[in-house]
């Protein structure tokens, strides 16, 4: 495997950076999971543009311009020959000192693995997933931006212990009001009565790049109405069907929430015509890695 650091590529056991780099310290940086299919990498430009619309928000001088990062993320995945997988790209603040300020880090260093993910086994898609509503909620927009796709991931990961720990697959995250933002690593979908409800952005949703697109085949190929509206546990419970989207995980079905059947407690039909879609869409919305 060859990572790409700083305009090099390294072999895995010399992928090495400082551990004064201050996304190391103080989580203090960004990054972007993408996912390429059959030698295409499924919505680039997209991601780049969130990349680059994170580094604005934190006041992060990548050092290099998205067509730059571009060409880096696809040089990445042919150094590594590879077809099918996912890249992690980060960007860090850089190395400075032990102190906050942000200004004393030169640099910042870009980081690109190309690699593959299996986030659930395949009886997960087959079965669905099981929820559980977290205590941890979303940050409010005034701390930390939930648009953020930040390296400081430390309250989603305590809503993950919180799921498991009650032997849940994922953890369903409430904002400040107690009103549904996402999960703890994908966006989420309601089905009732033909109509699709997700939570807005102004929930506390991350802008997911799966989400989006699963919004317009929806639109376009089922012609059912999708809303963007506040949701509670409510809604969830009393659903016809529920999906979640993301980059790793793709389109998968939410079967439970809180131990009580999401429909029949078993993938509905509009998730399964939405997992379908969404495979063969990742042909068509592809930038080629190998001309
Ligand atoms: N929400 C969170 C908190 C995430 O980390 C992610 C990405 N894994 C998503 C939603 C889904 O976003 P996308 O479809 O862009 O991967």
């Amino acid at each position: 495997m060859k990572i790409f650091i700083d305009g090099q590529f390294y072999a895995k056991e010399n992928a090495k950076i400082s551990v004064f780099d201050h996304g190391l310290l103080y989580g203090d940086g960004i990054f972007e999971g993408i996912r390429f299919y059959n030698g295409g990498v499924y919505k680039l430009p997209e991601h780049i543009r969130r990349l680059y619309d994170s580094a604005r928000a934190i006041h992060l001088n990548i050092g290099m311009t998205p067509e730059e990062m571009t060409q880096a993320t696809l040089a990445t995945i042919r150094e590594n020959d590879l077809h099918d997988g996912y890249i992690r790209l980060l960007v860090t603040r850089g190395a400075g000192g032990l102190g906050l300020n942000p200004y004393l880090c030169e640099n910042a260093s870009v980081i690109i693995i190309a690699s593959t993910i299996q986030l659930y086994p395949k009886e997960k898609y087959d079965h669905g997933l099981k929820l559980a509503s977290c205590a941890t909620r979303r940050p409010a927009p005034a701390a930390l931006s939930p648009s953020v796709k930040s390296l400081n991931y430390l309250n989603n990961v305590m809503a993950k212990v919180e799921c498991l720990n009650a032997g849940a697959d994922e953890g369903l995250m409430l904002n400040e009001q107690g009103y549904v933002a996402e999960c703890t690593g994908d966006n989420i979908f309601v089905i009732r009565d033909r109509v699709v409800s997700t939570p807005p952005i102004s929930a506390g949703a991350l802008n997911g790049i799966t989400r989006n697109a699963i919004i317009g085949l929806i639109r376009d190929e089922l012609k059912f109405e999708v809303r963007e509206e506040n949701l509670t546990r409510y809604e969830i419970f009393t659903a016809d069907e529920c999906f979640l989207t993301g980059t790793a995980a793709e389109v998968i079905p939410g079967v439970e929430l809180d131990g009580r059947d999401i429909g029949d407690g078993k993938p509905g039909p509009v998730t399964v015509k939405c997992m379908k879609l969404f495979k063969a869409s990742t042909i068509s919305c592809a930038t080629p890695v190998y001309r």
